[in-house]
């Protein structure tokens, strides 16, 4: 994948450390922050970032770090993709806003177009642009509250969607999220998620389904259904992939029943999982698709695209904003989808999920403190637990989270108990740079939990 790297900065694909960390400079900054930033916004790394290229960020002190977070799934083509770079300075150059509701513009027909083709299903489909993943979530329950004139929106158990008030309600966790944010929006309804680690041995997805339509029907009434809202594979929540065959059920529910199935596929959207959005793993089609993270490579950046006959029901001028599908980030995310497309990035998040599961699974064996290894392409996690239970141990994976960027490698944490140890590389990452990663994670975790 080295061939994407080659621009005239290329910084090289390397995990170099040269300073203490954090280093001189980024104690210089953090000290600055703490004067000037409110501490309400936190940071998971100690680090400042200068620079990054592929599959390495680099912070002002000259340490190269390997990248097994893209920023939260959002730099899926590598950090500085050079396609995404010229386009971005193109458009920069040429105008960087006019508000497509004042002055439209072919970029953001020209993404509408790609989100229309490349999500799942091929029925007529229109697209609105926003700027961040809670807004297209919360843009996508307007449009399915006004298209059947219902209000009840149902979420899940360990549901991630943004924010905002009407975010904050749909997100399941607390701390950090919504604590104190309250009183949050109505007519939202959380029924239990299918977890195939914690839920009872053998559950299919089909009877995960009936647990939750069995809530649906007798504390909302199916009829009073706007939305069924879901993430193909939860993200904060902790990478929970459901049990086959649960997300083909909720979509017959809802075509049943008169609701419109949501997939917030905001993180696992844009090859993330080896497939354009993951809802295509179980060939299900959704009525609305919220994207976002992955679009645009780095620039802010979200979309709902759905059913025209959905979409197009909401009055016009109902839905928009100021910036929503601003003129550089469209830029962006044409040449994002371009480098997609033309690298098949599909195949590399696949070509990453055969080199890091079986080191997963080896590891689990090894150490003892994974219950559960899971994901699908570049979108992997282990859940730890304490040996021999399914009890939540974010101790152990906080400590290992902090050991990892202190050896130079950026993972993140998830989960509800905060026990998940995710990973979601730029599709991009050399191999030599990950099995480097999956190195220093097999060390650590030796420090850690070694038996
Ligand atoms: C990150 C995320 C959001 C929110 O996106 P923002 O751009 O941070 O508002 C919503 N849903 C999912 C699944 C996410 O991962």
């Amino acid at each position: 994948m080295t061939d994407l790297l080659t621009g005239p900065d290329t910084v090289a694909q390397e995990r170099r450390l040269v300073t203490e960390l954090p280093g001189p400079r980024s104690r210089e900054l953090a000290a600055r922050r703490a004067g000037a930033v409110t501490s309400a916004v936190g940071s998971v790394l100690p680090v400042y970032v200068e620079r990054g290229s592929g599959g390495v960020v680099v912070d002002v002190d000259g340490n190269s770090f390997i990248d097994l977070g893209s920023g939260i799934a959002v730099t899926n083509v590598g950090h500085a993709a050079p396609e995404v770079v010229a386009a971005v300075q193109a458009q920069v150059a040429a105008f960087t806003h006019t508000c497509f509701m004042v002055g439209p513009y072919e970029g953001y027909v020209a993404v509408a177009e790609e989100l229309n083709r490349l999500t799942p299903g091929d029925h007529e489909k229109r697209s609105a642009l926003f700027n961040t993943g809670a807004e297209a979530v919360e843009n996508a329950v307007k449009v399915a509250r006004v298209a059947t004139g219902r209000s009840a929106v149902v979420v899940f158990d360990h549901a991630y969607h943004g924010r905002t008030n009407l975010t904050m309600a749909l997100t399941a966790k607390n701390m950090p999220y919504k604590h104190g944010f309250g009183p949050f929006a109505g007519e939202v309804y959380r029924v239990p998620m299918s977890y195939p680690f914690r839920d009872e041995a053998g559950m299919t997805g089909e009877q995960a389904a009936a647990r939750a339509f069995d809530l649906i029907e007798t504390q909302i009434g199916a009829a009073n259904v706007a939305a069924v809202l879901i993430e193909p594979i939860q993200g904060e929540g902790g990478f929970v992939v459901p049990a086959p065959g649960f997300l083909p059920a909720l979509t017959d529910w809802c075509r049943r029943s008169g609701a419109v199935f949501i997939a917030d596929e905001v993180q696992t959207g844009f090859c993330r999982t080896g497939a354009w959005f993951a809802s295509e793993h179980e060939q299900v089609v959704p009525d609305l698709i919220a994207t976002a993270k992955g679009i645009a490579g780095g620039m802010p950046l979200a979309g709902v695209t759905g059913r025209a006959e959905l979409m197009d029901a909401v009055h016009t001028g109902g839905l928009g904003g100021t910036y929503g599908g601003n003129p550089v980030a469209c830029a962006a995310a044409l040449a994002t989808i371009r480098t997609m497309r033309e690298h098949d990035l599909n195949a590399a998040a696949r070509a990453i999920e055969a080199t890091m599961l079986p080191r997963l699974h080896a590891l689990a064996e090894r150490t003892g403190v994974v219950g559960d290894v899971r994901g699908r392409g570049a979108m992997l996690a282990v859940e730890l637990v304490e040996p021999g239970t399914t009890k939540p141990d974010a101790a152990l994976t906080n400590a290992i989270s902090k050991a990892c960027h202190a050896e130079g490698v950026i993972t993140l944490t998830a989960g509800t108990h905060s026990n998940v140890l995710r990973f979601l590389p730029p599709l991009v990452i050399g191999q030599d740079l990950l099995t480097e990663g999956l190195d220093v994670l097999d060390a650590v975790f030796d420090a850690h939990a070694g038996k």
